[in-house]
């Protein structure tokens, strides 16, 4: 058996012989021995995304025996997900010869920064890249008590809710396991909010005699007075189309030994995609923000088209039904208030007959509506807005009117697209009916 502390040269003995005159230039493992994952140009492998278990497996794959691999896997994954280092140099627990074995076969990778933008407001925005070059969005949201990251689950979007830019994009791809928690390291990574400090906990066996960095202060290890407190699934795509990316990911980001944030604070949204519904409250338990945005279905068949499929009190009894809801953990319901579409008295009247008829625990957001370059909707006017609210308080649930951020560099809840191109209504409308008809 391997030693642990054997720095290995390889998966020796166990390959093939040697062809003499034969040379393997990158004695990195192939990419058909680690499933699901796309080496780099330079063959290595990037280790964003994956869990420990994923780990441990690429390790062993690597030429590490099972026990050895498995303690590194716990080793980097902590380096990883809860100290945010992009080295294995900085992994100082980690014997000084095997770093370089890491550095030659793995990557610790993050979505490459196009572009970063500032509002005057304090919002900012972060356009990203993929490696295989699209390009997607990230938002942070500042507040006095909070900071709220706004990620995306897709480049692009199937849906094409009316009032929605990015619902003016083709779905590209849905978003990596590694992408969608790259956003939330690289977040970290612009506020400088990795814990700092010794780590806190040991592995136990001493082995390599961790050398941890003596240049840290013992005892300044803190998790407490972060900027980036929430996280909402409300940036491009709908998360629910990209289930098991987007659990994965989440998982990783409420590990305590990865990202280590509470599911209490993470909210999804979806345009409400019931099949995939209970699924998140079971597989996944953080809250709940349903996109619903209309009281009848004349009106939600045309701003949210998923609706034809998935109507509204299907997705009300969903929600009634969602695993963990309760007064004290409410479902969100979103409303953009779209002036003359979905914003009279009646409406609000009836907003509340239906949220009461499912005896949900809920509470609805009002977005005022975020205007985009060719949007057909106008937003209601502030009266409007203020007297729909009233009304639905006065039915018993809360009903508090969202303060649209970052509008000036298009950050704002619905204004995310990239690649801008301008389409003339009619060649909307083309592509509104194809996704229609993709969508069955
Ligand atoms: N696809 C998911 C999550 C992303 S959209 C969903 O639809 O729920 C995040 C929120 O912004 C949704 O409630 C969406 O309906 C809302 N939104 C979209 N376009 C908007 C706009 N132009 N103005 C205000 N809110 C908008
Ligand atoms: Fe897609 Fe959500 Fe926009 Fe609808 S509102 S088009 S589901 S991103």
């Amino acid at each position: 058996m391997t030693d642990a502390n054997q720095t290995p040269s390889g998966p020796s003995g166990a390959g093939p012989m040697p062809i003499p005159g034969h040379i393997d230039p990158v004695p990195v493992p192939r990419p058909n021995l680690v499933e699901g994952v796309t080496p780099r140009e330079d063959g290595r492998l990037d280790l964003i995304g994956l869990p420990k278990k994923r780990i441990a497996e690429m390790f062993e794959t690597a030429g590490l025996d099972a026990k050895a691999a498995k303690l590194r896997a716990k080793q980097v994954y902590h380096w990883l997900y809860h100290r945010g280092v992009t080295e294995f140099e900085a992994m100082t627990d980690i014997a000084k010869t095997m770093r370089p074995w890491l550095a030659e076969r793995f990557v610790i990778g993050r979505p490459e920064i196009v572009e970063a933008q500032h509002s005057s407001d304090g919002t900012r925005k972060w356009l990203l890249r993929t490696a295989d070059a699209h390009d997607f969005e990230m938002v942070f949201i500042p507040d006095a008590d909070r900071g709220t990251l706004c990620v995306s689950s897709q480049v692009g979007c199937t849906l094409n809710c009316r009032f929605c830019h990015t619902g003016t994009m083709r779905l590209v791809r849905n978003l990596t396991v590694g992408e969608i928690v790259g956003q939330v390291m690289l977040a970290r990574d612009a506020l400088g909010e990795w814990p700092k400090g010794r780590m806190d906990f040991s592995f136990g066996d001493g082995i390599d005699g961790a050398d941890v960095a003596d240049d840290e202060e013992e005892g300044s290890y803190t998790s407490d007075g972060r900027l980036l407190t929430n996280i909402v699934m409300m940036g491009m795509g709908e998360p629910l189309y990209n289930f098991d990316n987007v659990r994965d990911a989440l998982k990783l980001v409420m590990d305590g030994d990865g990202l280590a944030l509470s599911k209490r604070r993470i909210t999804l949204s979806t345009s409400g995609v019931i099949p995939q519904m209970a699924r998140c409250g079971e597989e996944i338990g953080v809250n709940l923000a349903v996109s619903l945005h209309a009281v009848t279905k004349d009106v939600r068949d045309e701003i949210v088209p998923v609706n034809k499929k998935y109507g509204i009190e299907d997705l009300l009894q969903a929600c009634a039904d969602y695993p963990g809801a309760s007064n004290a953990r409410r479902i969100t319901f979103e409303y953009v208030m779209l002036k003359d579409k979905n914003d009279s008295d009646d409406d609000a009247r009836e907003l509340v007959r239906l949220l009461k008829k499912y005896d949900l625990p809920a509470k609805v957001n009002l977005i005022p509506f975020n205007p985009w370059p060719g949007a057909q909707y106008e937003c209601s006017t502030p009266e409007r807005i203020k007297s729909f609210s009233e009304i639905v308080f006065r039915g018993g649930i809360s009903a508090p009117v969202r303060t649209p951020r970052g509008r000036d560099i298009d950050a704002a809840c619905g204004q995310l697209k990239t690649a801008a191109e301008k389409k003339s209504r009619a060649e909307l409308e083309r592509l509104y009916a194809e996704k229609e008809k993709e969508l069955g």
